[in-house]
């Protein structure tokens, strides 16, 4: 198989992971005989620096004309002072909605050999494998009017919550083609005892149930998902909901792991490339250093291989090869136990490479 991937490494350690994750791309290809090239292109703040704007009309026109795109991540200090317009993450919700990236998939698994990093105890954490659907172009992050009126005490602000019934359909549409392919459960959330959206949301997820009489609905709202993310994480298995909710509920999902730097997730859209990124941020507090964690941009990879290319093999020697190097006991320092020594990026991206290598052996 023939691939193009767009690659906007971005800020910070972007540019770390994602050559980490190009590294065991290319070891996959050399595994199962596929070829896959790189177009780069500048996303948030080096975009900023380079051609004074974080999302140069190049980079849509790159990542158009991929068949997948790799992320690192966008921003860092030295952009944080500019106007709106011209942020770094800006960039990156441009990118989403250029691209129609309507539909945000975060898997939250937790890895046996590091199952020590949660807060949560591990009874509660053990075998947790759930994927959380998000609606990521539209909602109150989109809807218009978005402004201030008037001064003093009288001053008002208004966001817009604004969807339309086949934006939702679509969305809950493809939390239960997911769900086919897992285990057949859908948690919708939302707030439907008081918000008149949150009900329309309700009525499609309904209608879009009856398409798929094997899988189970269940209506949630957004306060008690929050608890029962933490409270007992195994009862999900495909949880769909708006943006806003899903954006703050899909953080917290991420923390039943424990470590940021573990979880990766996959944008998608219905006719064109998909957006692979890891959901942590540039960390320049250690950009540079050689010691960030690259394994959620590999995971990000594995998604890739799944969603956009279909490489359902290729994938898990991905996942395979991540859960290998944990047991060997390769860790950076964001996941290492305190007190014990780390490894550096390069050593755990090389570990995973010769997993993928080693796998030849035993097919
Ligand atoms: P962050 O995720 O960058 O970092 C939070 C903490 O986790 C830091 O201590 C960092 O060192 C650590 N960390 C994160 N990823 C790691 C990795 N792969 N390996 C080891 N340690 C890791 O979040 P932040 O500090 O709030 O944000 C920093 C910048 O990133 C900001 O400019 C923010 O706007 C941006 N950001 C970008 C994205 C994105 O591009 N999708 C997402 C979140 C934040």
């Amino acid at each position: 198989m023939e691939k193009q991937i767009a690659v906007l490494p971005g800020d910070g350690i972007g540019p770390e992971v994602t050559d980490a994750a190009r590294e065991v791309l290319q070891a996959v290809a050399d595994r199962f005989g596929h070829t896959f090239s790189y177009k780069k292109a500048l996303l948030g703040g080096c975009a900023i620096d380079e051609v004074g704007t974080p999302l140069p009309e190049e980079t849509l026109d790159v990542c158009r004309h991929a068949d997948g795109i790799l992320l690192g991540a966008v921003g860092g200090p030295k952009w944080d002072t500019l106007p709106g317009h011209l942020r770094p993450e800006k960039g990156l919700l441009g990118l989403r909605k250029g691209l129609n990236l309507f539909a945000n998939l975060r898997p939250v698994t937790v890895y046996d050999s590091l199952s020590d990093a949660s807060t949560l105890k591990n009874d509660v954490i053990d075998g947790v494998d759930l994927l959380i659907v998000r609606e990521l172009t539209g909602g109150l992050y989109f809807g218009e009017p978005r402004e201030r009126r008037g001064e003093g005490e009288t001053e008002e602000v208004v966001d817009t919550l604004l969807y339309t019934r086949g934006e939702m359909r679509r969305i809950i549409r493809k939390a239960f083609e997911l769900a086919m392919v897992r285990n057949k459960h859908v948690t919708s959330v939302d707030k439907a005892n008081v918000l008149e959206s949150s009900r329309m949301w309700r009525e499609v997820a309904n209608e879009v149930a009856q398409e798929f009489p094997e899988v189970t609905l269940e209506h949630m709202l957004v306060d008690n998902a929050a608890m029962q993310l933490i409270r007992r994480p195994k009862q999900f298995d495909v949880l769909v909901t708006e943006n806003l909710f899903g954006d703050i509920l899909s953080d917290e999902a991420s923390m039943v792991t424990g470590s940021l730097g573990m979880l990766p997730s996959a944008s998608l859209t219905s006719d064109g490339p998909g957006l692979y990124e890891p959901i942590h941020g540039s960390a320049p507090d250690i950009a540079g250093k050689g010691v960030a964690n690259p394994l959620a941009t590999i995971a990000s990879c594995a998604m890739m291989l799944k969603y956009s290319f279909g490489l359902h093999e290729e994938a898990k020697t991905i996942e395979d090869a991540i859960e290998a190097v944990l047991k060997q006991g390769y860790r950076t320092a964001d996941i290492a136990k305190p007190g014990k020594e780390s490894s550096s990026t390069k050593a755990i991206t090389d570990a995973v490479v010769e997993a993928i290598q080693a796998s030849v052996d035993i097919s």
